[in-house]
């Protein structure tokens, strides 16, 4: 590797994906989201926790515009995201989402909910789509059940079946709103373990989580929010280890 690969190689990796400036949104008189600032590399892998009803899910939800902001800039890939359809329709191509109800479409094979986008969006092939949709569903461990309905199966093989679906649009980003939130405990692991290996493998992912144990060996930095404020931000030895302020302090003693 010559010293030009090196440089363009740690170029690549510090490239800003998503930028957001100066953010505020509103729920009619409700100021839901404050000032927010937040710049995200490609490959980065963020954790944002904080108390129910700080604006998590509005936030990252602003990120592909299932929610609208109404003050500041949101950029992701250099596309800004404003009232423009077709900007809007780009980001959507290029974030996937997971949520914590799975939000797969019962009535659809496993394996249809996973080609359904790539064939109608992105025009894909049938064939070329359902082998793509096989190649996801072997990385999240569950091929076998590509011709069974969502309700045949447990809750952890359901949202690895809606981390497949997302990964078959082949995105930039991956959003995560609390997606073990509403799985037993047995089944938590199987879809941390899924989440793992996606961000190994150079995945750029905003996660929403309260499992610690991920952020701990996940994230490059945990983001902490409060009444749709950013409050704090940190790499996790730092955020866990020796949180600055006092709200961060106090969440972490309840949860941890
Ligand atoms: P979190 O994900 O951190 O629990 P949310 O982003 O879901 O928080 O919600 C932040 C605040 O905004 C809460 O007070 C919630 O009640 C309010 N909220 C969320 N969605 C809406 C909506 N569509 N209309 C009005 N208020 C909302
Ligand atoms: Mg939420």
């Amino acid at each position: 590797m010559t010293d030009d690969s090196v440089s363009v190689a740690s170029a690549a990796a510090d490239e800003v994906i998503i930028r957001v400036e100066g953010m505020h949104k509103w729920f009619g008189q409700f100021h839901v989201l404050k000032d927010l600032n937040l710049e995200v590399s490609r490959g980065e892998r963020i954790v944002i926790c904080g108390p129910s009803g700080s604006g998590k899910s509005t936030f990252i939800r602003c990120l592909n515009h299932l929610e609208a902001h109404q003050q500041g800039r949101i950029a992701v890939d250099g596309i800004e995201l404003n009232a423009d359809v077709k900007n809007i329709e780009t980001v959507r191509r290029e974030v996937g989402m997971v949520f914590q109800h799975f939000n797969l479409f019962p009535h659809l094979t496993v394996l249809e909910n996973c080609v359904l986008a790539p064939i109608w969006v992105r025009k894909t092939p049938r064939k070329q789509a359902e082998a793509d949709a096989m190649k996801y569903l072997e990385r999240v461990k569950i091929p076998e059940q590509a011709d069974k309905y969502p309700g045949q199966l447990s809750g952890g093989q359901q949202q690895r079946v809606a981390i497949a679906r997302s990964l078959c649009m082949n995105p930039k980003i991956m959003l995560f709103d609390e997606p073990t939130s509403a799985l037993d405990p047995e089944m938590i692991k199987e879809v941390l373990d899924t989440m793992i290996e996606l961000a190994e493998s150079g995945m750029t992912m905003l996660c929403v989580t309260h499992e610690m144990g991920f952020a701990k060996t996940v994230a490059d930095r945990v983001i902490f929010m409060d009444g749709g404020e950013i409050v704090e931000q940190a790499p996790p030895t730092e955020f866990f280890g020796n949180p600055r302020e006092p709200r961060t302090r106090q969440f972490l003693e309840q949860i941890l």
